[in-house]
């Protein structure tokens, strides 16, 4: 039986060019160039182009619903953005930035797998140019300025301890951090009230950043956050507290896109990680437009299967930016459409043409979707060494039956080799889209006809059910002025419904909003269906305990 090199092994034998080169073949001249060492650089912004914006191709991928690990939107990004760059479309892939939580935890790095992969992959996965740390920095100078106003009679605003919503934030998988008492100590302590950490990915600030255009708009989002409310019932804002200043100054560099290298040294673009739940789940405005200034085509990617990533980013992010691609990618593998037909997580690795005929209404919902945006997909099949012919075929056969273009994608054992058919068949869908995008609903209409058009053509729902804590959030959400502001819903990414152990293509089911969430600086609201962690515990095993450094510097055991 073949063996096949980790992931880190694969990026520590590949020889980097200095990142002087690669924005030298982007046109990026060295003066331009912020560096963090040899292989890394800051993008400054004033070399985002939108004449060439305008030029550029945006090419999305999206998923299927996937199982527990994930199905390859990463390593199939950065695969087509190879294989584009083979084919002599010069191509930037942009993604999102890693966070420490799933390192250290169960799903291990974010850089991509096998020959696809962005390097330098410690680097990267391993806090990278500290714009997480930045985030977090800015999040917490936020938390420090409440409590200081409401310890201090100077300016003090009134704000009721029990209404304050703003957490403080970290970058770890840190469960003992979720539910926290502060301002212990007596009176010289602060006032003692109930709070906790989420991890800075769920952080209001990294969704804000990752939607602004500039730094004056950074500063105004960040100016309106909403932090709770007076003793009166009044809502309080950061602006409120003067805090806006001061938290974009910290996010000074955060804001400048990160340029790395392929394995086969074409561009990278990796820059901001919003969580993909509770926030819009895609890298950062700033970074595609950097790419779509530097490049004639883009690949970017949208976290969890398409009803969630792909619903936001053309709702939201597209809805802010002006973008509208002109193809999606939506990646399915094998192993996944068994697991929807029916086959156990822990056997998906046997041959089972049942399962997968089965699991394929999953795959068929999500390109429904795909053209109801009036958008054409392409089905890009991620191959895995257990897949047998025989399956890979069903599942193009199936595409040719519904008129949908499929490839075979095998970036991940060959880089740009494995992925030139998937890029000639995106290539022809980029080819065929005449228009931009259609969204599924138009930010002017009411939150809850907002909800029902995602939950009912996107999910599949029959109705949509408000407790009532989530009307009692309508009013407040009028009241702060979101209504006409699009809807980030959060959901399980391991069913089409609200319930993870719904698989294949649910139907007639209701989809319960427990609560709306206020993200009053992002510019959205968020609907809350099942239960969001904003702050996750570590595994039995960590990811951690395998990873080690030696007397050289060299990192094993990160996956
Ligand atoms: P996603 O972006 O959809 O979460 P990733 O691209 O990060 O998925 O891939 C998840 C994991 O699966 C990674 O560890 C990656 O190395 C691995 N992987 C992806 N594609 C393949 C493949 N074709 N064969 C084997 N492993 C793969
Ligand atoms: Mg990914």
């Amino acid at each position: 039986k073949q063996t096949y090199k980790s992931d880190l092994e694969i990026a520590q034998s590949t020889e980097l060019k200095h990142i002087k080169g690669i924005a030298q073949s982007v046109g990026i001249s060295e003066d331009d160039l912020e560096m963090y060492g040899k292989y890394k650089a800051k993008l400054p912004l004033h070399l985002v182009n939108e004449e060439k914006i305008a030029q550029s191709t945006l090419i999305l991928v999206t998923a299927m619903t996937p199982t527990p690990a994930g199905e390859g939107k990463t390593t199939t990004s950065i695969g087509l953005a190879e294989g584009l760059n083979k084919l002599g479309k010069q191509t930037t892939v942009v993604l999102r930035e890693p966070s420490l939580g799933p390192v250290f935890g169960m799903k291990g790095g974010a850089a991509g797998g096998g020959y696809s992969q962005v390097v330098p992959m410690e680097d990267i996965n391993l806090h990278f140019t500290g714009d997480f740390a930045a985030i977090e920095k800015a999040n917490n100078l936020l938390a420090a300025l409440i409590d200081n106003n409401i310890q201090t009679k100077t300016n003090n605003l009134g704000i009721d301890p029990r209404t304050v919503e703003w957490k403080r934030v970290m970058d770890m998988n840190d469960r003992g951090l979720r539910n926290i008492v502060t301002g212990m100590g007596g009176k010289s302590g602060g006032m003692m009230r109930e709070t906790g950490f989420n991890i800075t990915a769920a952080s209001e600030i990294m969704a804000i950043l990752c939607l602004a255009k500039d730094i004056d708009d950074l500063k105004q989002k960040i100016g309106n956050i909403y932090i709770g409310d007076t003793f009166d019932g009044k809502a309080v804002f950061a602006r409120d507290l003067g805090a806006q200043g001061a938290m974009a100054a910290l996010l000074k560099d955060a804001i400048k896109p990160n340029l790395v290298q392929t394995l086969e040294g074409n561009p990278a673009i990796i820059h901001g990680g919003p969580f993909a739940n509770i926030a819009q789940g895609t890298n950062s405005i700033i970074a595609t437009k950097m790419g779509m200034s530097l490049t004639p085509y883009v690949v970017t990617e949208a976290g969890f299967g398409a009803d969630l990533g792909a619903e936001k980013f053309l709702n939201i992010k597209c809805g802010y930016a002006g973008f509208s691609p002109k193809a999606i990618v939506v990646v399915a593998t094998v192993r996944a459409l068994k697991y929807h037909g029916g086959q156990k997580l822990e056997d998906l690795k046997e041959k089972n043409t049942m399962h997968l005929v089965k699991g394929l209404v999953n795959l068929e919902k999500h390109l429904e979707n795909v053209k109801l945006y009036g958008v054409q997909p392409v089905v890009s099949v991620n191959r895995f060494s257990s897949d047998s012919d025989e399956e890979i075929e069903i599942v193009k056969e199936r595409c040719a039956e519904l008129g949908v273009k499929v490839a075979v994608s095998e970036g991940w054992e060959h880089g740009g080799e494995g992925t030139t058919q998937l890029a000639e068949e995106v290539l022809k869908a980029v080819e065929e889209c005449t228009q931009p995008f259609k969204p599924v609903y138009d930010w002017n209409w009411s939150v809850e006809d907002k909800i029902e058009a995602v939950a009912r053509k996107v999910y599949g729902a029959r109705e949509v059910e408000f407790l009532p804590k989530a009307k009692q959030n309508l009013k407040k959400i009028a009241r702060i002025g979101l209504s006409d502001k699009p809807i980030c819903i959060a959901k399980t990414q391991n069913s089409l419904s609200d319930d993870p152990h719904e698989l294949g293509r649910p139907q007639n089911f209701t989809l319960t909003v427990r609560e709306i969430e206020i993200a009053a600086g992002a510019g959205f609201c968020i609907p809350i269906t099942g239960n969001m962690l904003r702050m996750p515990g570590l595994p039995a095993v960590p990811a951690a305990i395998d990873m080690d450094i030696d007397n050289n510097g060299k990192i094993s055991g990160l996956s």
